[in-house]
């Protein structure tokens, strides 16, 4: 090889390489994933939004426009896609984007913020327009998804917060997402300073309910369950009560759902548990006629890997036999991860303990499903019994359950039985057990010993 072909090769090689580090660099940037924009929906990606928005908030202070941060949640589009799969799940997110881009029609900044969240930094004068803007929204919705049952499947839930002047973007932006937070189940909530307040206080409680626990100011009432048949107790569910120091009694339904967004609720879950089995455990030792105790199982506690561990520990320790103990799981708990609770829930019966189906009727009850869930009790929601006086369709869908839960040889528990009506509606279509205020209110454990203690006659006219 003479020295010019040598010349000649290292010149070609020079070039190829500058000519593959050049389309590398091209290839990289084109996939580059972050270009600020969403690649499923073509919205702007959350980052480069709220960079976006920050510049615009300034501007329309400069020219005295008022502006809003609008989040819209799309509700139900997990079930969505749980049931039909990702792909129309990602077909319905799509559909939401579509509905965004008509409403926003290029005046506003709009973002897909998180897989189904999406925001608009809306600009206006009057109040009136943001509610405009929503129902705009909700139009769209319909329009868009006209013809198919997906509005009958999904919601949104708006939040918004008004921008005051002071606020930074992503402060705006926390305000309009905790609407969507402590939203009392209305579609659209406005941020408010009574919700921060709520908020502080609900912080404020999360870091008691730790203190709570080791300070003994948790207590179990029980609630009795009554045989339609032979107007015996039959059974009790233990219900949580919390002393708190300065507040007072606590309502469950007000810091159980705080609980499970810390995870401090597998703790008060156990110690429940624990309490209940040794309660049941005493109340034999006592020998008094023997009830079954049922314990509330949160999801929390339900997805933990050592559940079932814990169950049989709590049970060894207290010597409760596990013929005595069942554990209420909800429907959209089981529903969640159906392989799963298949699973758990085969696991903790094969041990001897029942399970019951909590709220049965409140939430997507997917019939189906049912047959294939481990289950003995099935108890129907109070929201269908509290309707059976006047409700001619809560009665039809009652008697249904009734009917599917015969056929699957299971025991049927209606929940929240007040009126003499309901109780004998509900013999009539053959219901097995009865719990509510007809009864008994959830009473503390003393009172339930002396109820047990009592004659059966004596017993009919006290609870
Ligand atoms: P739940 O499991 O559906 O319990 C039944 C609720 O209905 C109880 O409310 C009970 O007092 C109430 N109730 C019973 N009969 C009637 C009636 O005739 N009319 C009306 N209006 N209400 C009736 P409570 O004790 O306030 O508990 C609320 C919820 O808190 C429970 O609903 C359960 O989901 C949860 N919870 C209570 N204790 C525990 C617990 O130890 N662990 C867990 N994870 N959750 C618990
Ligand atoms: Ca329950
Ligand atoms: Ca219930």
């Amino acid at each position: 090889m003479d020295g010019l072909t040598i010349i000649a090769f290292s010149l070609a090689a020079v070039f190829a390489v500058a000519f593959f580090a050049v389309l590398f660099v091209f290839i990289r940037r084109r996939s580059k994933p972050d270009n600020g924009i969403d690649a499923m929906t073509g919205l702007l990606s959350r980052e480069r939004f709220l960079k976006e928005c920050a510049v615009q908030l300034k501007k329309n202070s400069d020219e005295g426009r008022r502006t809003a941060m609008v989040v819209f949640d799309v509700d139900g589009h997990g079930k969505i896609s749980t049931l039909f799969g990702s792909e129309v799940g990602n077909g319905v997110v799509k559909g939401f984007a579509e509905a965004v881009k008509q409403v926003v029609n290029g005046k506003f900044r709009a973002s897909r913020v998180d897989n189904d969240d999406f925001a608009v930094l809306f600009s206006y004068t009057r109040d009136a327009e943001i509610e405009a803007f929503v129902s705009d929204f909700r139009e769209a919705l319909n329009s868009i998804f006209s013809g198919t049952s997906v509005m009958e499947q999904v919601d949104f839930f708006a939040g918004i917060a008004v921008y005051d002047g002071i606020d930074d973007i992503y402060t705006l932006f926390n305000k309009a997402n905790l609407c969507l937070i402590m939203n009392d189940g209305n579609r659209v909530t406005r941020f408010s300073e009574e919700m921060e307040k709520r908020m502080v206080e609900d912080e404020i409680l999360r870091a008691e309910m730790v203190n709570a626990l080791e300070e003994g100011q948790f207590e179990l009432y029980y609630q009795p369950k009554i045989s339609f048949r032979t107007g015996e107790i039959t059974g009790v569910e233990a219900l949580i009560r919390w002393h708190h120091p300065t507040k007072g009694f606590v309502p469950p339904n007000d810091f159980i759902p705080l609980a499970e967004q810390t995870g401090i609720i597998t703790q008060i879950d156990e110690w429940g548990l624990r309490t209940a089995c040794r309660q049941c455990k005493q109340w034999q030792n006592d020998g008094l006629p023997p009830v079954k105790i049922s314990v509330n199982m949160s999801q929390a506690q339900f997805y933990r890997t050592d559940v079932i561990s814990t169950v049989k520990n709590v049970l060894e320790e207290t010597g409760l036999d596990p013929q005595w103990l069942e554990i209420e799981v909800t429907e959209t708990m089981a529903m969640r991860d159906i392989e799963r609770t298949i699973n758990v829930l085969g696991r903790i019966r094969s041990m001897g303990v029942s399970i019951s189906m909590d709220d049965f009727g409140s939430g997507y009850s997917s019939l189906s499903s049912l047959k294939t869930i481990p289950l003995d009790i099935l108890k129907i929601d109070r929201s269908l019994v509290c309707d059976l006086d006047e409700n001619d369709v809560s009665k039809q869908i009652t008697g249904a359950i009734v009917n599917l839960g015969k056929a699957m040889k299971l025991i049927i528990l209606a929940e929240g039985v007040e009126t003499e009506e309901q109780c004998q509606f509900l013999t009539r279509i053959g219901c097995d057990l009865a719990q509510g205020y007809y009864y008994s209110k959830p009473r503390p454990a003393a009172e339930i010993t002396a109820l047990l203690l009592m004659p059966k006659e004596a017993l009919l006219k006290q609870v």
